[in-house]
């Protein structure tokens, strides 16, 4: 997704509005694959300020992953923000994170933008409800929808006999 911003450049418009949409299938992160269920929406507007280019957008999107414990889909709607100075290659500050470099021809891509924000929106894990049982590691079976029998044969033989103790 590219904007040519010469308009902007050479003064003959103080904004440009974004209303656009972003293609892309899935992301795939460590603990996170992600699959988009529809175009990524980007609203919002690049704006020249006597203090420099702004861009400033909503990127929305929804999506589907697995939750990390029980690998049920979930399919959850975020909303992330993009939040930049635009500046020139050739500017003597230096690039820090909030900064996007113009592209030759006054382009600017918003790719990468698009694609850091939506990762930095995502949690570490998506679970599917704070009291998902997740899965037993051992039967494999779905632990919201019942007790499995293994719990008593995984535990630990020195805690076995404690744990006989205990119940008596
Ligand atoms: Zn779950
Ligand atoms: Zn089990």
């Amino acid at each position: 997704m590219k904007v040519n911003l010469s308009n902007l450049i050479n003064g003959s418009d103080y904004q440009i509005e974004l209303d656009d949409i972003f293609e892309i299938n899935e992301i795939k992160t460590e603990g996170n694959d992600i699959k988009f269920n529809r175009p990524v929406e980007v609203n919002g507007g690049i704006f020249n300020t006597d203090d420099g280019i702004y861009l400033q957008a909503k990127v929305s999107f929804e999506y589907t992953t697995s939750c990390a414990r029980c690998l049920k889909n979930i399919t959850k709607n975020e909303v992330a923000m993009l939040d930049y100075k635009i500046v020139y290659e050739n500017d003597q500050e230096g690039s820090s994170e909030d900064e996007l470099i113009l592209e030759k021809g006054n382009i600017l891509n918003l790719k990468e933008p698009i694609i850091s924000s939506i990762l930095l929106s995502l949690p570490m894990k998506t679970i599917c409800d704070d009291k998902c049982k997740g899965i037993c590691p051992h039967c494999g079976k779905d632990l919201n929808k019942g007790d499995c029998n293994c719990e008593d044969d995984n535990i630990d033989p020195r805690l076995a006999k404690l744990k006989r103790l205990m119940d008596k």
